[in-house]
């Protein structure tokens, strides 16, 4: 089959939600179109920004570094800076750090890190051995801990945003999730450009609007080195099962995926009249806070590794 865009070349993929069928380089191109489309329907930056792109080594992650150095190069005023943050987990974490190097060696990117231990004192392999009795699973810790070492490092870069990786299917797969949670109204929180606050290093996930097998087929053309081992800790039970569903209905129904992402900005305004959050400075570290004492500090109280 011929390619349906420029019809010289031949089709490797064929997007069911859109009829087309493209050829190796106007697939690439389109991914390009749709994250800078994104970027300027959400407008997520200013022409001068000095961007962070949260680097984990997964294929996204390393995918939206590559796709941003392409963009990137449309507009000389605004600069790149690859962060990663290292939580310590041993044959995980070590390897996927030094693949988020190397991509950013080969691109030219400034890399700056940080680790859990030098943080928190502890790397999350300890952290989850210290917390066997407390009931609080990896994934919630590490999640909290994780957004903070990313705030700092942020800041150290002189970072004006921060982009994240999440792709169309891990938002549309969180809305669900809150759904099923009982907690619909955190369906306002999920934006691809988040609120911003004083010492928060405001937030934009470029690639929202990309389907995560087309992420990966991107990432699989281009010839882009990546981790693919999933974390040791991940519980994604909940998660993969709405991901298997999801698909599933994508393939039955093209498009499906876009129209749930579509329903949830169509709530938004009205779950945005919510009371807003006062913000303040934890007591303990500093660092912004809801209330008196931070989320992170409150769960490394809880695990003992701080004092109130
Ligand atoms: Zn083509
Ligand atoms: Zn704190």
């Amino acid at each position: 089959m011929r390619c349906t865009i420029c019809g010289r070349r031949e089709a490797i993929y064929t997007r069911a939600y859109s009829g087309e069928s493209l050829c190796e380089s106007c697939f690439k191109k389109s991914i390009i179109r749709k994250v800078k489309a994104a970027i300027s329907k959400y407008r997520m930056f200013e022409y001068d920004d000095r961007i962070a792109v949260a680097v984990s080594g997964g294929k996204d992650s390393v995918s939206l570094l590559h796709i941003m150095v392409e963009i990137e190069k449309e507009f000389p005023k605004a600069g790149l800076v690859a962060i990663t943050v290292d939580e310590g987990i041993k044959g995980y974490r070590d390897e996927a750090m030094k693949i988020a190097s190397k991509n950013c060696q080969q691109l030219g990117i400034e890399h700056l890190t940080i680790s859990f231990e030098e943080l928190y004192g502890y790397t999350l392999d300890e952290i989850v051995d210290i917390s066997r009795d407390t009931g609080l699973t990896p994934c919630a810790y590490c999640g909290v801990l994780r957004r903070r070492a990313i705030n700092i490092l942020a800041r150290r870069a002189k970072a004006d945003k921060v982009a994240t990786a999440h792709n169309l299917d891990d938002e549309v797969q969180t809305i669900i999730l809150n759904m099923i949670r009982g907690e619909p109204l955190r369906i306002g929180r999920i934006k691809p450009v988040s609120a911003s606050y004083g010492g928060f290093v405001q937030r934009v996930k470029p690639l929202c609007e990309v389907p995560e097998r087309e992420v990966a087929l991107y990432a699989y053309v281009s010839g882009i080195e990546f981790q693919d081992i999933p974390c040791p800790y991940a519980e994604t039970a909940l998660r993969n099962d709405i991901r298997n569903i999801l698909n599933r209905l994508e393939e039955k129904h093209p498009g499906i995926k876009y129209a749930i992402l579509r329903s949830a900005e169509r709530l938004r305004p009205y779950l945005e009249k919510a009371p807003e959050v006062e913000m303040g400075i934890c007591k303990i570290c500093g660092e912004p806070s809801v209330g008196e004492i931070c989320q992170p500090c409150q769960l490394l109280i809880k695990l003992g590794i701080i004092e109130n």
